[in-house]
């Protein structure tokens, strides 16, 4: 204070050797980041120590010296990674970034109980504008500007003190080595718990932030940066029609839905007690109670499901470098046509005709950037005239994505409430997010089932044929998970059991001699993704190397190919 009244005199005698309080104080690059690192830790990663200390009681001294070796371990890591990067110019643009990142990805591991790895960080970067505008919840703005914005700022305070180059480079390096030396030994103090920690609960480590979403952008731009560069590899390049379409009369349109985000579970057609499938349960569909996803998101299961790896064999890149069934298809001479009413095909139609009806501007069923699924049935009798061959569709809907389940459906579809009106789910009870999740679903039931009105309608031109099975399921708040995306060993049955239903004109079961009985008794067995790929081409009759019959639904349910069935009478 005497200071600040002696300066506001004019008199320039006593200048001031001592600082105002709020004189900025000066640091080293390296105590900064060891500042910021402690910060992380403390700040963003309650899911992760609540995961590692679960079990343990406070009031044991073991528990305290374990968390205490954990921070050490982990702080002295990430110090050490960090002071590879961080110079006087780039750390505080580094250390801001990571903060902010933080906050919000904490923030969604909270309310969520989300996994931060590839597949989910992939989901959030792969969502288009709209999508990501749902996952910006005004709820998570104090906490960012708290734990995010503010101490960014503060790291613009102080002054960074200056070092001869040799000298900043010893003094780093030997920073380094100390760090290193610190977090091994901390590490090895625990090493048993810490061991057992990462053989029975690996999946704690996409809740270290921001470590995890550092190793999941690094792990995406390795993994993507090789693909552009080379063609999809061919599947089934000696794909043709079989016998059986030598004799066919009319034309084949098959519908095939990829629904979003349902889970088997809430399906009254799977036996749920609300009635969420009134339509489809009056059409007369073949229903299977027992499918489970290749992945638990969009971007893992759309891939998987259209290739002939499937989950058994499950391989990222190969199914990302291969051709997909729709590739198969279009070969053996089918129009293949995406329409999209979400995130688009995920490579999986690159290359064939699409259409992208999302931002469409159909005026009873588009607002604010989204449209209701039925979108995807618009312009569809102009395509079913003008096309006089085997079209194939594939309409991926936008279902139930979340979180805002309520912008899922028309008002009339609001038939269980109160539903939950917010993108926050946190401001909502759980009966009120299942209330809106299940009028999503209800939408879903009326939309699969005008589908199947318009296939019958256009039974006097073409075989007609739909199949509906969804991506992944979704958990809506058992035990404290919500959305999906969980890494697939460990998620919950909701985010893996999907819907799976089919329709056959009777046409269509005629001239592929489908027996429609038959395929119902087999429904109780379990099916998957896996069996997408070979179905979609046993069913069309579409003969191919890549072809595996055992996989292959319908197969059980046709009668042998007439050269199977003529060769033991021939033999006796
Ligand atoms: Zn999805």
């Amino acid at each position: 204070m005497m200071n600040l009244s002696a300066a506001g005199a004019l008199t320039p005698a006593p200048v001031l050797p001592s600082k105002p309080w709020f004189q900025r104080p000066s640091l080293q690059v390296e105590t900064l980041v060891l500042l910021c690192v402690g910060f992380l830790l403390l700040s963003g990663n309650g899911p992760f120590w609540r995961a590692a200390l679960a079990g343990r009681g406070w009031e044991l001294v073991a528990t305290w010296g374990f968390a205490a070796a954990l921070f050490a371990a982990f702080s002295a890591f990430y110090f050490a990674f960090l002071a590879l990067l961080a110079t006087r110019l780039t750390v505080r643009p580094l250390l801001s970034l990571l903060v902010v990142c933080t906050a919000f990805a904490a923030w969604y591991m909270d309310h969520y109980a989300i996994y931060l790895d590839r597949a989910m960080l992939r989901n959030v970067l792969a969502t288009n504008v709209n999508e990501a505008r749902e996952l910006f919840v005004w709820g998570m703005v104090p906490r960012v500007l708290l734990l995010g914005v503010l101490p960014a700022a503060l790291i613009w305070w102080p002054r960074l003190k200056q070092r001869s180059l040799g000298r900043a480079l010893a003094v780093r390096l030997g920073w380094i080595a100390v760090a290193l030396a610190l977090g091994a030994a901390s590490l090895l103090l625990v090493f048993a718990d810490f061991a057992s920690l990462m053989r029975n609960h690996k999946e704690v480590r996409y809740l270290l932030t921001p470590g995890n979403v550092v190793a999941a952008l690094a792990g995406n731009a390795l993994g993507g940066a090789q693909r552009p560069s080379q063609p999809r590899l061919p599947v089934g390049e000696d794909a043709r029609l079989g016998a059986s379409w030598s004799g066919r009369t009319r034309p084949v349109m098959f519908v095939l839905i990829v629904g979003e985000t349902a889970r088997a579970q809430n399906f009254s057609l799977n036996g749920y007690a609300r009635q969420t499938n009134p339509q489809l349960a009056r059409q007369d569909v073949i229903n299977f109670p027992h499918a489970t996803a290749c992945g638990t998101s969009t971007e893992v299961s759309l891939p998987c499901m259209f290739s002939p790896y499937g989950r058994v064999h499950y391989d990222e890149e190969k199914i990302r470098g291969h051709e997909s069934v729709l590739h198969v298809l279009a070969r053996a001479g089918f129009k293949v046509l995406w329409r999209d009413n979400q995130s688009g095909c995920k490579g999986v139609c690159e290359g064939l005709p699409a259409e992208q009806l999302d931002d469409a501007k159909v005026e009873a069923l588009c607002a604010e950037g989204h449209c209701l699924d039925e979108v995807l049935l618009q312009g569809m009798e102009g395509i079913a005239r003008d096309n006089k061959g085997n079209l194939l569709v594939v309409m991926h809907q936008l279902g139930s994505h979340g979180p805002a389940y309520f912008k899922r459906y028309p008002a009339v579809f609001r038939q269980f409430s109160p539903a939950c009106q917010n993108e926050d789910l946190s401001t909502c009870t759980t009966a009120e997010i299942v209330n809106a999740y299940d009028n999503s679903l209800l939408y879903t039931d009326f939309f699969v089932s005008k589908v199947i009105d318009f296939l019958a309608g256009a039974q006097q031109q073409y075989d007609t044929a739909m199949l509906y099975v969804s991506d992944h399921g979704e958990s809506l708040g058992e035990g404290g998970l919500y959305l999906h995306g969980m890494p697939y060993p460990i998620a919950p049955a909701v985010q893996t059991q999907v819907p799976f239903v089919m329709w056959l004109s009777p046409g269509f079961r005629r001239s592929f001699k489908i027996d429609q009985d038959c395929l119902r008794s087999n429904a109780g067995a379990a099916v998957s993704h896996d069996n997408l790929f070979h179905s979609l081409l046993g069913v069309l009759d579409v003969q191919t190397q890549a072809y595996d019959k055992s996989r292959d639904l319908f197969a059980p349910c046709r009668p042998a190919p007439v050269v199977a069935l003529n060769g033991p009478e021939k033999a006796h």
